[in-house]
């Protein structure tokens, strides 16, 4: 569907209980959003999925569930409390924020180092040479503040003692930190990676643009530790399996594109991104990182730790290279969202809005609707418990049947099951597609493997 606005899909998940405002009773909480009744069946599938492709798939794959909250010492090997916050100022015309010491480097063409320079220097520098907002051309700049990237926490065990800790700004760390356990008791041989899905926390202070960029995340990511020799085929590999992932899930081809980075990190031989269409334009959707040694060196500089591997054929010792892959569970489902929203106009000039999701991710497989609740509600019941040990089955007794599949169809439930008098009489039930709105009658006996078979991912 063309040029659906993010405003249109926000009110979309809030009417149909896919994704509600964070604490809305207390006017909302800036870039949180909580996951309602369907969103959260959405969501948990769309990572079942990547952990099914990527985990459960790849004889090569391990993976952990880390503590979120970590020793600080790994946020000083990883570089977070040293740099992870930015000078930022907005342009007060057109709202866009940006770096002070970028905007200071691109000015003087890299002839003024601004990482040296304080807040005032750089603000002193940018009024005396009226640099301007480099989208708009204003000149109307608000203070410069440094931002804070990681959410800091304390613990004490003793009153009044309290250590600074961090809520994680990202999920591979704790990877990194368990590769010894982790090759250990695995006893894996490299290539291998350790995967894991959990939340993140970002003080991101940039405009939320709904799910796409929020302070609290979950991210789905892996780390493959190889030879430095194997790494780019092995970064080229991962681009394959990203790009194909997100279109088995559903995602339109022409929406996809890859993005190299066009500055690399010291340590980096290659960093990509896949970008996504989303209604506010080409934006990241996951990144594929070639990290070298980095992030092990500094774990075993700052630990004390080799974090070696040997190899068992030459008993030669090194440093594992790390490729990453790394996709926001949030961001993802709403790209998935986006995607699958669909207003049709019907033959009759209705207009339905049908939710057309991959089975594999629709938040209920099945709907369970007796025709006539004082006839057909205890057969739909019995009928309904029979399908809820098998996959997420809804049940509706309200209103017209016509009602009933238009809800269904805006939810995405990929059938419905009508309970009538042939259930009473023969055993069988129509069962209606989602997208083609057509209906095939069979027995109640052969509803369960006919849609396991059609909900596989
Ligand atoms: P961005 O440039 O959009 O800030 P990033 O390059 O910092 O993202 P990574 O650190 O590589 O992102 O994180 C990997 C993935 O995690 C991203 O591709 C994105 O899908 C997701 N992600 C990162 N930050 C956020 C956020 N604030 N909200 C939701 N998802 C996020």
């Amino acid at each position: 569907m063309e040029d659906i606005k993010m405003e249109e899909i926000v009110s979309f998940c809030k009417n149909y209980g896919f994704v509600f405002p964070g604490s809305e009773i207390y006017d909302g909480f800036a870039n949180t959003w909580d996951f309602g009744p369907v969103g959260v069946e959405l969501k948990n599938n769309v990572k079942k999925c990547w952990w099914k492709r990527f985990v459960q798939e790849d004889a090569h794959t391990y993976g952990v569930d880390a503590a979120i909250l970590m020793n600080p010492k790994t946020w000083a090997a990883s570089g977070h409390i040293d740099s992870f916050s930015d000078p930022k100022m907005d342009c007060k015309k057109c709202k866009q924020r940006f770096r002070a010491d970028n905007l200071i480097e691109e000015y003087s063409k890299g002839e003024v180092a601004a990482e040296g320079m304080t807040n005032e220097q750089m603000e002193n520098y940018i009024n005396e040479n009226h640099i301007v907002c480099p989208n708009c051309k204003g000149f109307d700049w608000t203070p410069i503040k440094q931002f804070k990237l990681m959410f800091e926490t304390s613990r004490g065990t003793v009153e009044g003692d309290k250590d600074v800790v961090y809520l994680r700004p990202e999920t591979c760390q704790g990877e990194y930190v368990n590769f010894l356990n982790v090759q250990r008791t695995t006893r894996a041989k490299i290539p291998f990676a350790i995967a894991q899905i959990g939340k993140s926390f970002r003080n991101e202070i940039t405009p939320g643009n709904f799910l796409f960029r929020t302070i609290e995340f979950e991210q789905m990511e892996l780390q493959k530790f190889c030879k430095d020799t194997d790494s780019m085929d092995i970064y080229a590999d991962y681009k394959e399996k990203a790009l194909k992932f997100v279109e088995d899930l559903g995602l339109d081809k022409d929406k996809l594109r890859f993005h190299d980075h066009d500055k690399l990190a010291h340590y980096a031989k290659a960093a990509c991104d896949i970008q996504y269409k989303f209604p506010i334009g080409w934006e990241e959707l996951n990144g594929i990182h070639h990290r070298g040694t980095w992030d092990l060196s500094r774990h075993s500089e700052f630990s004390g730790k080799k974090m070696e591997y040997m190899d068992p054929e030459t008993n030669e010792k090194f440093i594992p290279t790390v490729i990453e892959y790394s996709i926001g569970a949030d961001r993802l489902t709403l790209a998935l969202i986006c995607e699958a929203y669909h207003k049709e106009t019907l033959e009759d000039g209705e207009v339905r809005e049908v939710f057309k999701i991959n089975p594999c991710l629709a938040p209920y497989k099945v709907a369970v609707l007796p025709l006539i609740k004082k006839v057909h509600g205890t057969k739909a019941e019995e009928i309904f418990a029979m399908l809820s040990k098998n996959f997420m089955t809804t049940y509706d007794e309200t209103a017209s049947i016509g009602k009933r599949y238009r809800r269904q169809d805006a939810i995405g439930t990929p059938y419905c099951v009508t309970i009538d008098d042939d259930t009473l009489n023969n055993n069988t039930v129509t069962i209606r597609n989602r997208d083609t709105m057509e209906q095939i009658t069979i027995n109640v006996d052969e509803l369960v493997s006919y849609i396991n078979e059609n909900i596989q991912f």
